[in-house]
């Protein structure tokens, strides 16, 4: 265990960074709440700031923690928390965004952020919290499941002097699959307003859902609820029990989870800095899609039976993909058409060429199998 210069255990600011609710449960649905605290830890005092501030939007989101333990428990499932406010380093930037230690919030100076050691923030408040969103996400891929990320948060009703007409705003970025689940389930309650990426964007690179849901290709979402809704005990016990029923729909609706990778996929960079722009990272996936064909051109002696029972895809399904993928653009594609691509052929030519009749070993494995889906 290291120690700093005064003797403090350096773990103990590690640990303290988040806090796990229902840790123990498995994490098919991870609920996760950046801004969940108005606390400042003991070392940083009031950041030059008067109480009252603390009891603002500026500090934390209200009513947002309350709403994600409740959700994490009504769904069996781990949240994790942040535990210090937002104003100490905001968990949903990446570690070099310049705003995520703010000098400047809602028109308010916070006068000990000023000369802020931001490394150490970082090091000490950012980036243990989410190593703990990783590793949470990695111990449930490792136990078969693909986690569904919900981030909760709450917004200020007025903005700069304009009333906001939002009860709730869902948030996404290119991943539609829970946001667009969400949104169609919450206008049919009839009574609510609900925000297409409003009050804010959800598309900023390297917040929260970008690192843990973008770039694993989860299924993710963010939930920003009106404070006023969910500031008092009361309006918490209604919105809570709404939300919960809805997200519950929503889920269902949005069918099981899967790795879907809705941005070209990217490097991992300690620092959150992109380390290429979207256009080279789409080339090298192609290349790399390039290399596969290639390979499976040369390698003809490989059945596609042997392949499916192996590995569930074969090489109809890479046309297939190729086909969904086209047609995701607007381009109508043929089954064999795509699929020709893959074969450097006609299917039925490199069928009449290569394929071998199966074993009854093989037919009987593939037999067995359930339909694999694309
Ligand atoms: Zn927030």
């Amino acid at each position: 265990m290291a120690m700093d210069e005064s003797g403090n255990a350096r773990s103990e600011a590690h640990e303290s960074a988040f806090e796990t609710c229902n840790a123990g449960k498995p994490a098919a649905l991870l609920f996760l709440c950046d801004h969940a605290s108005n606390a400042v830890p003991p070392g940083l005092g009031d950041l030059g700031l008067c109480q009252e501030a603390f009891s603002t939007h500026i500090a934390f989101d209200i009513g947002a923690a309350a709403l994600t333990r409740h959700l994490a428990t009504a769904f069996d499932a781990p949240a994790l928390l942040g535990r210090w406010s937002r104003l100490v380093v905001d968990l949903n930037r990446g570690a070099d965004d310049p705003t995520a230690v703010m000098k400047l919030s809602d028109g308010r100076i916070v006068p000990g952020n000023r000369e802020a050691d931001v490394a150490e923030r970082v090091a000490r408040y950012h980036a243990p919290y989410h190593q703990a969103v990783e590793a949470k996400i990695d111990e449930a891929l490792s136990q078969g499941l693909l986690p569904i990320l919900v981030s909760m948060h709450s917004f200020t009703p007025v903005w700069r002097g304009v009333p906001r007409p939002w009860h709730i705003g869902i948030l996404w970025d290119k991943d539609p699959r829970l946001a667009r689940a969400l949104m169609d389930r919450l206008s049919r309650e009839g009574d609510i307003v609900v925000g297409d990426n409003e009050p804010y964007s959800g598309t900023l690179e390297n917040d929260t859902l970008y690192r843990h849901g973008t770039m694993r290709g989860l299924p993710h979402v963010l939930i920003e609820v009106r404070q006023d809704l969910i500031g008092s005990e009361q309006g918490l016990a209604v919105w809570q029990k709404r939300l919960e029923g809805v997200l519950r729909d929503a889920l269902h609706a949005m069918g099981p989870s899967r790795i879907d990778f809705s941005r070209p996929l990217a490097l991992k960079n300690t620092k959150g800095s992109p380390v290429m722009d979207e256009n080279t990272k789409t080339e090298l996936e192609a290349a790399a899609f390039r290399k596969l064909v290639a390979h499976l051109r040369e390698r003809h002696d490989v059945q596609n039976i042997d392949l499916m029972n192996l590995a569930g895809f074969c090489r109809n399904c890479l046309g297939d993909w190729y086909r969904e993928a086209a047609a995701g653009k607007g381009i109508t594609l043929g089954k064999d058409e795509a699929r020709e691509v893959v074969y450097g052929m006609s299917p039925a030519d490199w069928k009449a060429r290569y394929q071998k009749a199966a074993s009854p070993d093989a037919q009987a494995q593939f037999a067995a199998k359930p339909p694999h889906q694309h």
